[in-house]
């Protein structure tokens, strides 16, 4: 019947949620079906000979002799040709109507069939959606006879494997162009675990191409029935679980270690929930007996510098290579290459801030380096019955230095992130883990600000609002600066929840709009800080910056940090701060007691004389005496004071409201 053809293409995949067009097939017209003017369209998909009837109505009329056709289907699998429906029975003989009549008859029906379009398309739509259940009716039991229905979530493990059908793939290679970002947002995804295996956990992450990350969140309806939402996110690179270390670094620190030859400073950042591969990233594959660290980037940062050294330009320079390697737990420092010994940090009158006393070893070869990381490794885990339960509330930061005749010529940071879902411990009832909570929430708050700042060219920034970012300082400030997040994810469905709040974080560092109310120009914004703690002493506390960038960040960060967290925050601050003052105060005492108690015992001695001097010794005795008392009661005071703010952190902390702040 086909004196014409035509090519028919049917576009698949079209779905309003995903903006990616589907699969483009071309297909064949192989007959034409005038009863219910609709065509019948082939096509070859994998091998096999898929087929679909078109209705007449959806073609272009006329239709051209040859051309194209272009129709949009549901995201589904093409299905397999239907068997043709049985012709309908004849009516009985004494109802056949005459020649004429028939004749009429048909014309009529032709009538009301052309007026009837809308009629008809009822039906239509009626006898599609009844053969789609009975397809979908059709297809659920033949899946509940192949798969393995003690799969938790097989209906979900369906529509995301449906959905992944639909997509056209186009990794990141190694042949994608290296792009020169000042901030560099990156998301990387792990594979399933044995654990998560084990468990039968569902990858609910799909990293489509090169720079987006889709995460595939398994919802209810009211009626109970279940689907999918599909959230996108776009970032600089999108790495997906078969990626390796070399290839996440060539694309994310590699670019940085020129910045620091060019007397820059650069920082890069892995971030996300425990468990979600930060320290396989940074540090390098430590599962199993086999602990190789010199695939991690700390050491491949370090093997691409000394190539680096080797070059003419640089070679002339002369630098010299240094590491340090250090921690930070619950807002206090500790030097993992000098047995974890508790370090200070300074801040002097030109804001420049100091770690006293860090170990700054001179490196020569990335065996050393590795060497370094070892022992830092080692010392950072040593001590602990569960090496990941500890370095999942501490940051762990390695630095590579470059110096010039001893002056600084460009550092790079590379700080392995505590578990950012820690940061929600704030209501914990421990101390210590509330502690470390809001030391967690609070620095990871403030890295995302200064990042920002550092995007705007901002000039300030809360950086004082956390140890982390007091010490990182000087690498959020000038013309060059350069920095990298890898956002580090875990693609069970079990972790969905710390996935999107990793990726929403990942978002909001990198999106840099301008916020008018945000920019500050001249200038700090004029900041009145509430008076949380009127009960402690005003002298003591002094107005400390660290409050006035809490609260700025607090300010920043509003849709997260509510009003009772913010008072926590302030109560931990200061908690902190008297803590530290009350420990510097109380070695003082100690040391002063010790020179007390030889001036007395001279004093004492002096009374075995026979002939001695009682005036000067009561005068003396009494000097000792006022200046024990004078000193002993200042302890005693601030000791007080901290015992009443360890009092204020408590209710504080139940005050905060249960709503876990988003992104942390
Ligand atoms: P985190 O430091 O974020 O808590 P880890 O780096 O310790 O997480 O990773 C947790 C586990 O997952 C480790 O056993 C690690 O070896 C494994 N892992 C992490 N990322 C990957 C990856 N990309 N490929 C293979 N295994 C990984
Ligand atoms: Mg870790």
């Amino acid at each position: 019947q086909t004196d014409f053809f035509w090519r028919y293409i049917l576009m698949e995949g079209f779905s309003s949620l995903w903006p990616l067009p589907g699969r483009i097939h071309q297909a064949m017209v192989t007959s034409l079906n005038e009863d219910n003017e609709s065509v019948t369209v082939e096509w070859i998909e994998n091998g096999d000979t898929k087929g679909k009837e078109v209705r007449c109505h959806a073609l272009p009329s006329p239709p051209p002799a040859a051309g194209f056709f272009i129709i949009r289907t549901i995201p589904t699998r093409a299905r397999p040709l239907q068997p043709q429906q049985p012709e309908p029975a004849p009516p009985p003989p004494s109802q056949q109507p005459t020649q004429q009549t028939q004749a009429q008859t048909q014309q009529q029906q032709q009538n009301a069939r052309r007026k009837s379009n809308c009629v008809l398309e009822v039906e239509k739509l009626q006898e599609k959606r009844e053969r789609r259940r009975f397809q979908q009716q059709e297809l659920r039991v033949k899946r509940a006879q192949e798969v393995d229905t003690t799969i938790p979530n097989y209906e979900i493990m369906y529509m995301i494997r449906d959905f992944r059908a639909s997509l056209d793939y186009r990794p990141l290679t190694t042949a994608d162009l290296i792009e020169e970002h000042r901030i560099c947002v990156c998301v990387r995804k792990r594979p399933l675990n044995k654990k998560e295996l084990s468990m039968k956990d569902l990858d609910v992450i799909t990293i489509p191409s090169k720079n987006v990350v889709m995460v595939h969140e398994p919802k209810q309806k009211v009626d109970l029935t279940r689907y999918l939402e599909n959230q996108t996110f776009r970032f600089d690179y999108a790495f997906d679980d078969s990626t390796a270390n070399e290839m996440v670094y060539k694309f994310t620190a590699r670019p940085l270690v020129e910045t620091i030859f060019e007397r820059g400073m650069a920082t890069c950042f892995a971030y996300g929930q425990t468990g979600s591969g930060k320290t396989h990233t940074m540090g390098g594959d430590f599962s199993g007996k086999n602990q190789d660290c010199s695939k991690g980037i700390y050491a491949l940062a370090a093997r691409d510098v000394f190539l680096m050294l080797k070059k003419p330009n640089y070679k002339k320079l002369d630098l010299q290579v240094y590491a340090t390697f250090f921690e930070i737990y619950s807002g206090k420092v500790f030097d993992l290459l000098n047995r974890k010994a508790k370090l200070r940090v300074l801040e002097d009158g030109k804001q420049q801030v100091q770690v006293v006393g860090l170990q700054e070893k001179e490196v020569k070869c990335t065996e050393d380096v590795l060497k370094l990381i070892e022992v830092g490794n080692s010392c950072r885990t040593s001590g602990q019955t569960s090496a990941n339960a500890h370095s999942s509330r501490s940051h762990a930061v390695f630095q590579i230095i470059l110096r010039r005749k001893g002056k600084m010529h460009g550092k790079f940071s590379l700080i392995d992130l505590a578990g950012n879902e820690r940061g929600a411990d704030t209501s914990s009832a421990d101390r210590q883990t509330r502690l470390e909570g809001a030391e967690i929430n609070k620095s990871l708050l403030a890295l995302k600000e200064c990042i920002r700042a550092l995007g705007r060219n901002q000039p300030h920034t809360p950086f004082r609002a956390s140890k982390l970012t007091q010490v990182l300082r000087d690498s959020f400030i000038g013309e060059n600066s350069r920095t990298c997040m890898i956002a580090t994810i875990s693609p069970g469905m079990t972790s969905c929840e710390n996935t999107l709040n990793t990726l929403r974080y990942a978002n909001r560092v990198k999106e840099l709009t301008v916020d008018p109310n945000l920019v500050m120009e001249g200038g700090r914004p004029n900041i009145h800080a509430v008076n949380q703690l009127d009960l402690l002493d005003e002298d003591w506390l002094s107005i400390s910056p660290q409050r006035d960038d809490l609260k700025l960040l607090c300010e920043q960060n509003e849709e997260e940090v509510s009003p009772q967290l913010f008072t926590f925050h302030e109560a931990v601050s200061q908690l902190v701060e008297m803590e530290e003052q009350v420990l510097e105060d109380h070695k003082a005492v100690f040391q002063e007691s010790i020179r007390w108690l030889e001036d007395e015992r001279v004093l004492i001695q002096m009374t075995e004389e026979v002939d001695y001097d009682v005036e000067s010794y009561a005068t003396q005795l009494e000097q000792i005496l006022d200046q024990k008392i004078e000193i002993l009661t200042e302890l005693r005071d601030k000791v007080k004071s901290f015992r009443s703010a360890l009092q204020q952190e408590e209710q504080a902390s139940k005050q905060i409201s249960p709503k876990k702040p988003r992104g942390l």
